[in-house]
């Protein structure tokens, strides 16, 4: 029973604040346990929807929750965030002014606030500590807390303290630690160092549905990106290069070519660099070229792609960085473009600057880039495997997924590789190798007499670069074996034994076909426009006001009243009051202006719908009354598109109606022989074969009875 309010408790906040009907994988079980007062490890990936896992219980709870969190930038993002859906917030780090930090404790003590985020360094002073001892705090969440390990790849000293605090209450809190990637030992240090009760775990794996991967093997790359940012136009993205030269260069090219983007990297002034993130942010800047040195704290949720043009340095980087896409839960791209000069330039960047104890650590994890950059295997798959995750399930989306799925036999070439291989006795590198097969007049091979092998020029018709492809292939598919360090020699593994052997045949995939993303609406753009000057208006970025998903459901459905527009996604009960008359009025005109379009008037609902709620019926039960179009739209203080919209819907839920009063039978009849004649659905061919008077209106009215 308890349980059972709990979970309609949860619902009805997750609902009323943040506009969503249902929760996500693993959301409804971790806010159970956590309103049931368990401590919990929640391992879940970027963009899974970690927060809400505490918020809600935040709402429900009578006391505070405190959210340790390491990314100061990204606390004043929740708190607006959450302060626009009408959940009382703040945060306390060094960016707060000693009088603003001396209001918000007071406004704590009073109760004035349900969550406050603070950063683990204001832990580290005692008084802080035995101010918190006073307030009434039901639950500790704690994010990213792999930092709390130092196995982890972010370990912060200061989350030590996390402990410490933890012991001052007499009546001890609930305790959540959530985070996005952890090994077994930095889940046991996590729970250790933060002492949780026997904390109920929840996995969600390391898989993000949304994201599409692809590796593309180009000669040139600038046109490659270039075509590919035109069918991103208007959208949010990032570019990471490996170098601050790389980024300048690629700026100057895209901005020559029509595509402006701001840059960011180490060498550039800390001003100038946050005033860049900070038009990216805000949607004042589409595009964004970087190197590594960017994205750390950003939440921005609508990056609808992130193309690395150079190969990372390992894969927990590249998952990191690209993992950046699509937050929102939208479908996002993440392309890697790859060259093999750009394995020499990490290895002279890990030659430069690792210690000689860890470079091999380095190389095989470069390795393991260089391996996704050729598997023919789900990329997103090779991905959590790398992560320790053995699912085999395809992702469908990847351009391997996505290939061709006719695959080519290659075991003679595969043959004829492993044997000039074991022919160079096992003891030379990918390069030249290749060379050899390709039987190139390399001063090198000369010297080595590798010209007198019988396997010299064994795969002349190949282009060099074709024959280093085929061998990273076989690398990649585990045929093949690199030692590690600056210049692995390759050799063969057991798994080429049978083929040798013409025991097993080998196949390669062909590479990727990209695949056309769906052109948005020109509405999409108008609500896009209405949501940025919006957040002009209220210093916000625009994510926070809508996030592209709720735009997009608005596009998807033509919500023309309240109801409708509360059953969109991510539209609230406050978000409704403060921006929702203002995209109504927008969709209405929409509208209004393209009659052609038919709303989708049927929004999924939780629950059914009271009388009172379908303003449809009641448009319908004015029309039975025997009132005109016009009348009703008066009575109603509706706008006409939006009465004959309830017209349609009630000719589609099958009311018996006058409908002679708008649709007379001789038009009715021309409306369907037009339509027998030219076939299909489509309303502009149609009206445009009709004598002009016949509205839109009429013809979907016809086509709907
Ligand atoms: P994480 O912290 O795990 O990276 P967030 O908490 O930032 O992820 O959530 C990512 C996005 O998903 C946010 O825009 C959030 O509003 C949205 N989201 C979370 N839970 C749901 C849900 N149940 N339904 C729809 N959207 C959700």
């Amino acid at each position: 029973m308890f349980e059972e309010d709990n979970k309609n408790n949860s619902l009805i906040v997750l609902k009323k604040y943040f506009g969503y009907n249902s929760f996500r994988k693993n959301q409804q079980e971790i806010i159970n346990a956590i309103l049931a007062e368990k401590d919990i490890l929640c391992i879940m990936p970027t963009g899974g929807g970690k927060s809400i896992c505490y918020q809600v219980p935040a709402m429900i709870f009578e006391g505070i929750t405190v959210v340790i969190s390491p990314l100061i930038s990204l606390m004043k993002d929740q708190v607006d965030t959450l302060t626009n859906i009408g959940i009382s917030a703040v945060y306390l780090n060094s960016t707060v002014s000693q009088s603003d930090q001396v209001q918000i404790m007071d406004g704590l003590r009073k109760g004035n606030y349900k969550l406050v985020y603070v950063s683990p360094e204001r832990l580290e002073s005692p008084q802080f500590l035995q101010f918190f001892r006073q307030l009434a705090i039901d639950l500790i969440a704690i994010d990213e807390a792999h930092c709390i390990s130092q196995w982890g790849h972010d370990f912060r000293p200061s989350y030590a303290k996390i402990g410490q605090l933890i012991q001052q209450f007499s009546a001890r809190p609930v305790i959540a630690a959530f985070t996005a990637t952890a090994t077994k030992a930095v889940l046991e240090d996590i729970q250790t160092r933060l002492t949780l009760h026997t904390p109920l775990t929840f996995l969600s794996g390391y898989e993000r549905e949304n994201l599409a991967f692809s590796v593309v093997k180009t000669g040139n790359k600038k046109n490659y990106v270039l075509d590919f940012l035109d069918r991103y136009r208007g959208e949010s993205g990032i570019i990471y290069t490996a170098t601050r030269k790389d980024v300048e260069e690629l700026q100057y090219f895209l901005a020559k070519n029509g595509n402006n983007a701001v840059t960011y990297h180490g060498g550039m002034s800390e001003n100038v660099r946050n005033k860049h993130q900070e038009a990216f942010i805000y949607d004042n800047a589409k595009l964004i070229i970087a190197t590594n040195a960017f994205g750390m704290g950003i939440d921005k949720s609508n990056v609808r792609f992130v193309i690395h043009y150079q190969l990372p340095k390992s894969m927990e980087a590249y998952y990191q960085e690209a993992g950046r896409a699509g937050r929102d839960g939208e479908m996002s791209e993440c392309l890697l473009l790859f060259t093999s000069k750009d394995v020499q330039t990490q290895k002279y960047l890990i030659e430069q600057s690792t210690q000689i104890e860890r470079k091999d650590h380095e190389y095989s994890k470069l390795q393991a880039m260089v391996d996704y950059s050729h598997t023919t295997k789900c990329l997103q798959t090779f991905i959590v495997n790398y992560f320790g995750d053995d699912s085999e399930k395809e992702c469908g989306k990847c351009s391997n997924c996505q290939t061709d799925l006719a695959e080519t036999e290659i075991t003679i070439d595969a043959q004829k590789i492993f044997s000039c291989i074991v022919r160079m006795k096992e003891r030379f590198g990918v390069t030249l190798v290749a060379q050899v097969l390709k039987g190139s007049n390399n001063k090198r091979i000369k010297e080595m007499h590798l010209d007198q092998l019988t396997t010299y020029g064994l795969m002349k018709e190949k282009t060099e670069r074709e024959i280093n492809e085929l061998i990273h292939l076989l690398i990649a598919e585990g045929y093949l074996g690199l030692t590690t360090g600056q210049y692995p020699t390759v050799h063969l593994t057991e798994k080429a034994v049978p083929v040798l052997k013409n025991a097993e045949k080998v196949f390669q995939k062909i590479r990727p076909i990209q695949k056309e993303m769906p052109i948005h609406s020109e509405l999409f753009e108008q609500l896009r426009q209405l949501r940025k000057e919006l957040a002009e208006n209220e210093q916000l970025p625009p994510y926070i006001i809508f996030s592209d998903v709720t735009l997009k459901e608005m596009c998807k459905f033509y919500p023309q009243t309240k109801e409708e527009m509360l059953q969109i996604k991510g539209v609230g009960e406050l978000k409704f009051a403060k921006y929702g008359g203002k995209f109504l009025q927008m969709i209405q005109s929409f509208l209004l202006e393209n009659k052609e379009v038919v709303p989708a008037i049927q929004i999924q609902t939780t629950k059914p719908k009271t009388n009172e709620e379908q303003s449809y019926l009641t448009t319908v039960q004015l029309f039975k009354e025997g009132k005109m179009i016009e009348e009703i739209a008066l009575e109603r203080g509706l706008k006409l598109a939006t009465i004959e919209n309830h017209l349609i819907q009630g000719a589609i839920e099958g009311f018996e109606l006058d409908w002679e009063k708008v649709l007379p039978k001789e038009y009715e009849q021309l409306i369907n022989n037009v339509r027998a004649e030219i076939g299909g659905e489509k309303l502009k061919p149609i009206k445009e074969s009709l004598p002009e008077e016949i509205s839109y209106f009429q013809i979907k009215l016809a086509l709907c009875k």
